[in-house]
C-alpha cells in the first residue's frame, strides 16, 4: 500500500519506519526545511548546534530503545550515572543527589529516596510512601483514573504534606509537561513514578551524542528510502481533500519555491503533525464528529528553550539537573554531557526554561537576563569570573499538548472514523505520555493499524472474488 503521512517528526517517521518493514511504501511530507518537529535542531553561524528542545531517554522507553536496536545505532546513546541531581536554591553551588543502587525495582528507587536526606525528612518520605501505595498496588488503572486531580490535589488527597510538592514535584512537573503541580493531572507523574518505580532502569537517563536530526532522524530517514519509501522536506500539507462519502481523496500539498502544488493519492492517508495544526486542517464535514471533537479538549503548551556559551568550564558535571528555579526547569551543561557538543575548556548549558506562557511573547534578551539572573543564584562562584560569549533562545509557543486534569479522555486512537485516514503523534492514546517513547509508540501503532486495516480489506477483497467466481 502507498501511504501518505503529513509530518516528520519522530512518530511521522516512526510510522514510515514500522510501514516499510510490513511491506508497504510511506511517503513522508514535512512542512519544514528539518527533520525532527520537536527534536529539530539548527548550526549557528559558528558551525553550533542549537536545538527544540534538551532531550532525555529514559530507560523506561522500550519502543525507542528497540528503535535503536532496529537502526543499529544504540551506541548514540550515552547512559549516564543512574541518578537524579538536584540544585538547592537555599544552599547555592551544591546538589541533592538521588542515587539508586544497582539492585532490583522498586527496592532501588526506596533507597535511593531514604538514602537523600537533605531534602524531606523522614516523617515526609513515610507519608509520600503510604501516599504511592495505591497506586502501586492498582497500577494503571488506578493512575488512569486520578486524571480528575491536579497533582497537588492528588497529594493533599493523600494527605502528604506540601513540602514534598515544593521539594521534588515543582521540578518533577515542569520537567514532565513544562507546568506546575497546581496545573498538572496527577496521572502524567503517577505514570512517570510507576515506570520509574518498577522499572531497574526506569529512571536511568541517556543523552544522544549529537543532534537529534542528524543523529536518529536521518538513520530513519535512510532505513525508510531503502526500503523503497520516501521523505519530503518542504512539503506543507494544504489540505486534505475528500471524496463524496467522506473518506481522504487525497493531500493538497503547497507548492513552494520552483515546485507547484500538487495533490498526492496514496491508499491510506496519516497526519502526525502536532494536534493544534491538524485541528486547524481538519476538513469541514469532519469537524462536528465525536471522534474529532474531542480534539478541542487538547492544546500544545509554552515552552522555551534557551543555549548559553561560556568562555570557561561554569560546571563539571556530565548529567541532567533539575535546577528547582521558578523560571528554569532541567538543565545540562551540553559541554560535558553530549559527545558532539562536548568542550574541555568551554561550557554550552542547554536550558528549558518552563513554565513560560509569561515569557514567550518577550524578548530573547530579556529571557537570557531573567535566565542568567536565576543561573547567578544556583551557583554565583563559578558564574562570577565567566564571560556569556553568545546566547540562543528557540521559543515553541504550542509544543507538547498541556496535560492538565480531565485531558486523557480528549486523547484519540491512532484509528479514526474515517476508513483511510489514521492518526499519529505524542498526544495520541497510548500509555507513554507527550514524549519521544510516546511519539515512537504512537507511529507503530498507527503502522499496525493500516497493516491490519489493509490485509482485512484483501481478505475481504479476496472472499468477495471467490464468492464471484
Ligand atoms: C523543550 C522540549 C523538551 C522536551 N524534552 C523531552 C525529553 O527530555 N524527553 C522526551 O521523551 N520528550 C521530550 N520532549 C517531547 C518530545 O519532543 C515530543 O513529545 C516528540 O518529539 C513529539 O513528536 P511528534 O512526532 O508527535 O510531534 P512533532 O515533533 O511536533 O512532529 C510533527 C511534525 O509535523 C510537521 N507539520 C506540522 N504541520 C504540517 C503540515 N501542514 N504539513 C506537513 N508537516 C507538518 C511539523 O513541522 C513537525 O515536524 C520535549 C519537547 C520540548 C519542546
Amino acid at each position: 500500500m502507498r501511504v501518505a503521512i503529513a509530518g516528520a517528526g519522530l512518530a511521522g517517521l516512526s510510522c514510515a519506519k514500522y510501514l516499510v518493514d510490513a511491506g508497504h511504501q510511506p511517503v513522508v511530507l514535512e512542512r519544514r526545511n528539518v527533520l525532527g518537529g520537536k527534536v529539530a535542531a539548527w548550526k549557528d553561524e559558528d558551525g553550533d548546534w542549537y536545538e527544540t528542545g534538551l532531550h532525555i531517554f529514559f530507560g523506561a522507553y522500550p519502543n525507542m530503545l528497540q528503535l535503536f536496536k532496529e537502526l543499529d545505532i544504540e551506541d548514540r546513546l550515552q547512559w549516564k550515572e543512574h541518578s537524579m541531581i538536584m540544585n538547592q536554591p537555599d544552599n547555592p553551588g551544591v546538589y541533592s543527589r538521588f542515587d539508586f543502587p544497582d539492585i532490583p525495582a522498586p527496592l532501588n528507587g526506596v533507597l535511593a529516596i531514604l538514602r537523600n536526606n537533605n531534602m524531606l525528612t523522614w516523617e515526609e518520605k513515610i507519608k509520600f510512601g503510604i501516599g504511592l501505595i495505591p497506586a502501586m498496588i492498582q497500577g494503571q488503572s488506578y493512575v488512569e483514573a486520578m486524571d480528575q486531580y491536579s497533582w497537588t490535589e492528588w497529594l493533599q488527597k493523600q494527605g502528604i504534606p506540601e513540602r514534598v510538592n515544593d521539594e521534588i514535584f515543582i521540578a518533577m512537573a515542569k520537567a514532565l509537561n513544562f507546568i506546575g503541580p497546581d496545573e498538572i493531572s496527577s496521572t502524567v507523574i503517577l505514570t512517570a513514578m510507576n515506570r520509574f518505580l518498577q522499572e531497574r532502569y526506569g529512571s536511568k537517563m541517556a543523552f544522544l551524542d549529537g543532534a537529534p536530526p542528524e543523529r536518529l532522524c536521518q538513520p530513519m530517514v535512510d532505513y525508510i528510502t531503502e526500503r523503497g519509501g520516501e521523505v519530503l522536506l518542504e512539503h506543507p500539507l494544504q489540505e486534505i481533500l475528500l471524496n463524496d462519502d467522506g473518506s481522504v481523496r487525497g493531500y493538497a500539498i503547497q507548492g513552494l519555491g520552483d515546485r507547484a502544488a500538487y495533490t498526492l493519492e496514496a491508499d491510506a492517508y496519516v497526519s502526525a503533525m502536532p494536534v493544534d495544526p491538524l485541528k486547524l486542517i481538519l476538513p469541514e464535514p469532519w469537524r462536528e464528529m465525536p471522534y474529532f471533537k474531542q480534539l478541542d479538549g487538547l492544546e500544545g503548551v509554552p515552552v522555551i528553550n534557551v543555549h548559553l556559551w561560556f568562555d570557561r568550564k561554569v560546571t563539571d558535571i556530565d548529567h541532567l539537573l533539575f535546577s528547582r528555579s521558578p523560571l528554569l526547569s532541567v538543565y545540562a551543561d551540553m559541554s560535558n554531557t553530549c559527545k558532539e557538543y562536548a568542550n574541555p575548556d568551554r561550557s554550552m548549558l542547554e536550558l528549558v526554561f518552563a513554565p513560560a506562557a509569561d515569557w514567550i511573547g518577550r524578548s530573547d534578551e530579556a529571557i537570557v537576563e531573567a535566565t542568567m539572573a536565576e543561573l547567578y543564584k544556583l551557583f554565583p562562584d563559578s558564574l562570577r569570573e565567566a564571560k556569556l560569549l553568545k546566547s540562543k533562545v528557540v521559543k515553541t509557543p504550542r509544543s507538547v499538548y498541556k496535560a492538565t486534569p480531565g485531558r486523557q479522555q480528549h486523547r484519540p486512537s491512532q484509528e479514526t472514523p474515517i476508513a483511510n485516514f489514521y492518526l499519529s503523534g505524542d498526544f495520541t492514546m497510548q500509555r507513554y505520555l507527550a514524549s519521544m517513547e510516546g511519539a515512537v509508540l504512537s507511529g507503530k501503532l498507527t503502522a499496525q493499524a493500516i497493516a491490519r486495516d489493509g490485509a482485512k480489506s484483501r481478505g475481504d477483497r479476496d472472499l468477495a472474488l471467490a464468492a464471484q467466481r
